[in-house]
């Protein structure tokens, strides 16, 4: 140990630094059906068990079951406020959230990047769940942008619903060519590399 620091418990209150939590970014993502929502709801419960602080936030435009909760194809649900944009999340925090959740990130499009980036700069744990490729298998922007600043990045893999192998598309059984198409099992089958698809 230095000698100066021997004698020294607890330096000068003036000298110490502030204590700011450091927040940071997690991203959940993979394809459909590859639980992406149950992970996420399982974070934020570990989260409210630990008495933490939690903000839900989905986009208004996923209305599969219901527009206030985050919800995973099992029905498993929790509360969350559904925003059309993604500065509004930043208008919605308040001060003492300590954990920040987002659903479905690659609904907003590129600027939930700087949102999320935003919060975890204040302090805050943000955790952004959502699909890391379009039915075309190209990278949704949204996401990709998370995957790069983010501190810890977890991508899901579903299973094959052709073979049975390894999962990481979502194939689209509608003939639409909207990037977004909002749907469950009745548009969709996860489906791996070899029996994909290209729409
Ligand atoms: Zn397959």
């Amino acid at each position: 140990m230095h000698p100066t620091l021997l004698n020294s418990r607890e330096p000068e209150a003036h000298m110490r630094p502030v204590q700011v939590p450091c927040g940071w970014i997690e991203v959940v993502c993979g394809s459909m059906f590859s639980g992406k929502s149950q992970e996420l709801i399982r974070r934020l419960r570990l989260a409210k068990i630990a008495r933490q602080k939690v903000q839900a936030f989905n986009s208004a435009l996923d209305i599969r079951y219901g527009r206030n909760h985050i919800i995973s194809h099992d029905q498993v649900k929790i509360p969350s406020k559904p925003v059309k944009a993604a500065r509004e999340i930043l208008d919605l925090i308040e001060p003492d959230t300590q954990v920040v959740a987002i659903d479905e990130v690659h609904f907003f499009g590129p600027a939930i990047v700087e949102v999320c980036e935003t919060l975890a700069d204040q302090g805050k744990r943000v955790i952004a769940a959502g699909l890391d490729q379009d039915y075309r298998g190209q990278a949704f922007e949204a996401t990709s942008g998370l995957m790069g600043i983010a501190e810890f990045v977890t991508k899901q893999l579903a299973i094959c619903m052709v073979c049975g192998n390894p999962a990481n598309r979502s194939q689209r059984l509608t003939q639409t060519k909207k990037r977004i198409s909002v749907g469950a099992a009745d548009k969709y089958e996860a489906r791996c590399r070899r029996c994909f698809e290209r729409g």
